[in-house]
């Protein structure tokens, strides 16, 4: 079960991950061990280790020509600015056996995996328990044990949903796919460079023909 965000900032730590040398902190590793679930963090990493996460960005400016500084301009904007409407993100991981394709929608913390629609079901049983014993939903207590409210300085951005400015309980509904592209996309831009553009153990893909971003909404890999 994850600590609350009145005391730990995930995106900090996470942020860390990666230090100055551009390799990854054996002390915040060791840290991360424990404060998420030991398996999943383990699984998460070695997602983002194992090249088969993919990061489809859709881009309707031909980026074809442009140099290398113009492609890091551009990941850097995006980065930063990810939650606007400019920048459509999907995020397809290959299990180890490279048949199946698991999606991950950050923006709604849903992965499309069986233990996260597992533990989905599972939330959902122990609201509807509550609601049995004719609990108060609306009350603030009941609120906060599936959503939390931001901390106000600094912010936090691990398992933010932008929509409803508030977190996910995500020591409920967590699997090694949400991690590992939280990990990407909700630490920071070194984490993020590190697996996409030194180490390359991940890849982006950018869509610049709205046909094959619409495909690949269908689930059709471009
Ligand atoms: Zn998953």
């Amino acid at each position: 079960m994850l600590l609350s965000r009145d005391f730990i900032n995930y995106s900090e730590i996470l942020s860390q991950l990666v230090n100055e040398e551009n390799e990854l902190n054996q002390d915040i590793l060791a840290f991360c061990f424990n404060l998420f679930d030991s398996e999943t963090f383990i699984k998460a990493l070695s997602i983002l280790e194992s090249r088969n996460l993919f990061l489809y960005l859709f881009t309707p400016v031909p980026l074809l020509e442009t140099n290398a500084n113009q492609q890091e301009t551009l990941l850097s904007s995006f980065y930063k600015n990810q939650n606007d409407s400019q920048y459509l993100k999907r995020i397809i991981i290959k299990e180890n056996n490279e048949k199946d394709i698991v999606f991950v929608d950050l923006d709604s913390w849903y992965c499309g995996c069986e233990e996260h629609n597992r533990k989905y079901r599972d939330s959902m049983d122990d609201l509807s328990s509550l609601v049995e014993k004719k609990q108060e939903l609306n009350t603030s207590q009941n609120k906060t044990m599936y959503f939390s409210q931001p901390p106000q300085e600094p912010e936090d951005f691990f398992a933010k949903i932008p929509a409803s400015k508030q977190y996910d309980s995500s020591c409920k509904i967590m699997c090694p796919h949400l991690l590992a592209a939280a990990i990407l996309l909700q630490s920071s831009m070194a984490v993020f460079q590190h697996f996409l553009t030194k180490k390359e153990t991940c890849y982006i893909i950018k869509v610049e023909s709205m046909d094959e971003w619409l495909r690949l909404q269908c689930n059709i890999v471009v």
